[in-house]
């Protein structure tokens, strides 16, 4: 076997984004030694808005509020012990942030919070600057501060697993061209979501689908798969700025949609609000209906006319007004075109409240796990759902450390590099980039928003094929092709589970809409839709109550 380095933390948290770094900061404050190994810094840096129930913009709000809100918009498919550990746990986060020093833009000694559809009050946190961005600068000078290592442009190839046992990772770092090992006690996946599998999508370029393939792969048990979201609005028009999300707290505001009739055609859909307190879901739903149904633009768009908010309102959103403005368009004068595009997945690995997924040694929280948002997410719970559950599964994995028994490290490090050198293929004749694009425009056609049986099965009958070609014919001539086409098995593995779990619900709830089974269907399908993997490495169906 190749020489390689090895280390020995009691916590290794995989990802660097917002869950990441609260699992970090949270095992660490617990007294355990912590490593962080992540590529980049994946979605959060692109947070605008973050729920927190804190009553400073409504005083009619509260964390009971929060709760209901959330079984509302997930239609009743959440989890309760995790969406009460998240209307509770956001309240803390704010004031553990807050006592970090993130600058909440305060007016009057209260915190100012927007309005994000599906909430019933204004209750989302925001910082002009770069909401993300910002709380992660202070969140990993924080962690730099308490001791935690940090291993950055880390590619998180396979989990070390003793006898079922999840002991650490098996890392490539594609700069120095070399594995290391990071053995631990326990290990907090935050590795985010379902990444590019659709071929309209916002997800940056180092969220691939690995959470839930390594999950599965390792004996996780993975829910609500079928439940994607589609960011309603979506940039297509100016270009340069196309799978940028225009912000739904824009149309708190008072910003309108628009359809090639110059109609405001949300109050067709949603007759007292409009373009307000309206689950995500539901508004990319009536977005594409508008589009399918011909009354979109001719570049199947409509419009986000930002012209009708006043002038300070659109210019404290800093980040879009530059960005449309330095691809030539001002949004004070011109409105940009939009369309929805996948966005996050409200599926996941299952969990406990303390982020334990089940499997000795295994933790996860933020985007990778499951069960919190139900059958829809409210805008402003990506951010939360991570600070709560990313603090939850650190302090988990800190108090739950395995013992440290003596290991044959060489071995287990052993079989997770077969992993990867399992996929060499000199000979091959297709490449995993194409398979990956081939992929991806089959999930859009087959089990985009609106879905059919008919659609579904040619859908699971295309990434049968695919998934053969990948596994006989992926040209792999060096590591980083190998590691390609084992992203590759993990996108393919994601994709059948939605595919999969798409075609068993036969009814229409939240993001998983039926063209063929347009009622909810609540005496037959009030429960998670789940996947594990046998001993013998089969894919196996695996339902589970909800909690
Ligand atoms: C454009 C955009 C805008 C959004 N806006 C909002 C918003 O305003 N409000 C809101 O609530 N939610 C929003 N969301 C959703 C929210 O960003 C995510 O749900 C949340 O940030 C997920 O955080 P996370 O820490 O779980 O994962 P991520 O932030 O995605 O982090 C994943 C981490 O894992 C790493 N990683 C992944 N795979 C590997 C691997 N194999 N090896 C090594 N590292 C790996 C990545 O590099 C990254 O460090 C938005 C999402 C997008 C894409």
């Amino acid at each position: 076997m190749v020489d390689i380095s090895k280390l020995q933390t009691d916590v290794l948290v995989l990802g660097g984004g917002l869950a990441g770094y609260r699992a970090a900061v949270a095992a660490r404050e617990q007294g355990a030694s912590v490593t962080m190994a992540y590529f980049a810094r994946g979605a959060s840096p692109y947070v605008i808005g973050c729920n927190a129930p804190i009553a400073h913009a409504d005083a009619r709000d509260s964390p009971d509020m929060f709760f209901a809100d959330m079984v509302r918009g997930g239609y009743g498919l959440n989890d309760r012990r995790l969406v009460r550990a998240l209307a509770h746990g956001a309240v803390e986060a704010q004031r553990e942030l807050s006592a970090l020093g993130v600058p909440f833009p305060v007016e009057q000694d209260r915190i100012i919070q927007r309005h994000l559809s599906g909430n019933t009050y204004p209750r989302s946190l925001f910082i002009p600057e770069g909401t993300g961005r910002i709380v992660l600068e202070h969140l990993a000078a924080h962690a730099t501060d308490i001791g935690v290592r940090i291993l950055t442009g880390q590619k998180v190839v396979d989990l070390l697993n003793a006898d079922g046992e999840v002991a650490g990772a098996l890392l490539w770092d594609r700069r120095a061209g070399t594995f290391s090992a990071a053995c631990a006690r326990a290990v907090v996946l935050a590795t985010g979501g379902i990444g590019r599998i659709y071929a309209d999508s916002t997800y940056p370029a180092d969220v691939g689908s690995d959470s839930y393939g390594l999950a599965l792969k390792h004996g996780a048990h993975l829910i609500d798969m079928e439940f994607v979201q589609f960011e309603p609005v979506v940039t297509v028009w100016p270009e340069a700025c196309r799978g940028m999300e225009m912000p739904t707290a824009m149309l708190g505001d008072g910003a309108h949609l628009l359809n090639a009739q110059g109609e405001r055609f949300m109050f067709r859909y949603n007759p007292v609000h409009g373009e307000r307190q309206i689950e995500k879901a539901k508004m990319a739903l009536c977005v594409q209906t508008e589009i399918d149904e011909g009354r979109g633009m001719s570049d199947d768009t409509v419009v986000f006319d930002t012209t009708v908010l006043p002038a300070e309102r659109l210019e404290s959103y800093k980040i879009h007004v530059r960005r449309l403005r330095n691809a030539g368009v001002d949004p004070l004068t011109t409105p940009p075109r939009v369309r929805p595009a996948s966005h996050s997945q409200m599926g996941g690995i299952l969990i406990d409240d303390r982020g334990w997924t089940g499997v000795p040694g295994l933790y996860a929280g933020g985007e990778s796990a499951g069960g919190v948002h139900g059958a829809s997410r409210l805008a402003g719970n990506g951010c939360a759902d991570t600070l709560v559950f990313g603090a939850l599964a650190g302090r988990g994995a800190a108090s739950g450390l395995l013992s440290a028994p003596a290991r044959d490290w060489d071995a287990v490090i052993a079989a997770s590099v077969e992993a990867v050198t399992g996929h060499a293929n000199e000979t091959g004749q297709a490449r995993a980039s194409d398979i990956k694009d081939a992929v991806r425009h089959l999930m859009l056609r087959n089990a985009g928003l609106w879905r059919r049986e008919e659609g579904l099965r040619e859908g699971q009958e295309g990434l049968r094929d695919l998934a053969r070609t990948a596994a006989a014919d992926t040209l792999a001539r060096d590591v980083d092709e190998m590691i390609e086409a084992l992203e590759l098995d993990h996108m393919l593995a994601t994709a059948r589970m939605i595919m999969d779990a798409s075609l068993l619900r036969t009814e229409s709830r939240g993001a998983h809409q039926r063209r063929d089974f347009p009622a909810q269907d609540d005496a037959n399908w009030l429960k998670h839709i789940g996947f594990r993997t046998d001993h013998a490495g089969g894919f196996v169906r695996a339902d589970a109550p909800i909690q």
